[in-house]
C-alpha cells in the first residue's frame, strides 16, 4: 500500500487538516479525530512504513527518533502523571490505518489489559 493510499499521507501532504501539535523533518504529530482520552496524539514517521513489522534495519535511527519524541510530545501535552503509547500492528492488532503511527494517550486512568 503506498503513502498515497493513507489518510495520514493525506494528512502530511496538508490534503486534509489535522490538529498538528509537533512537527520536524523526520515525523509529524496531531490529535486523532476519535480522542479516546482527554489527550490523545497520533505520532507518525514522514516515511511511509505501513506497519511496525515493516519496519527494517534502515529504520533503526528513525525508529529511536520517534520514542524520543513520544517522551517530549507527551511532556509538552502536560501528561505528567503518566501516559499510554500503543502500536497498532496488523488487522489482529487492531491497526486500521496502514501508515505505522504510535498512540500518546493520558489524562484518565488506563486500564490493564486492553481489549
Ligand atoms: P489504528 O486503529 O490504525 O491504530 O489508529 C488509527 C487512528 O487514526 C484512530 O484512532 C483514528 O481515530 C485516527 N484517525 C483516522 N482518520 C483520521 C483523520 O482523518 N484525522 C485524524 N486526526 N485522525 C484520524
Amino acid at each position: 500500500m503506498s503513502d498515497q493510499d493513507t489518510i495520514f499521507g493525506k494528512i502530511i501532504r496538508r490534503e486534509i487538516s489535522a490538529d498538528i501539535v509537533y512537527e520536524d523533518e523526520l515525523v509529524l504529530a496531531f490529535r486523532d479525530i476519535a480522542p479516546q482520552a482527554p489527550v490523545h496524539i497520533i505520532l507518525i514517521p514522514k516515511k511511509p512504513i505501513p506497519k511496525l513489522a515493516d519496519a527494517t534495519p534502515e529504520d533503526h535511527a528513525l525508529m529511536g527518533h520517534l520514542l524520543l519524541k513520544v517522551k517530549q510530545i507527551a511532556q509538552e501535552a502536560g501528561l505528567d502523571n503518566g501516559f499510554r503509547v500503543v502500536i497498532n500492528n496488523g488487522p489482529d492488532g487492531g491497526q486500521t490505518v496502514f501508515h505505522l503511527h504510535i498512540h500518546i494517550m493520558g489524562g484518565r486512568q488506563m486500564q490493564w489489559p486492553p481489549g
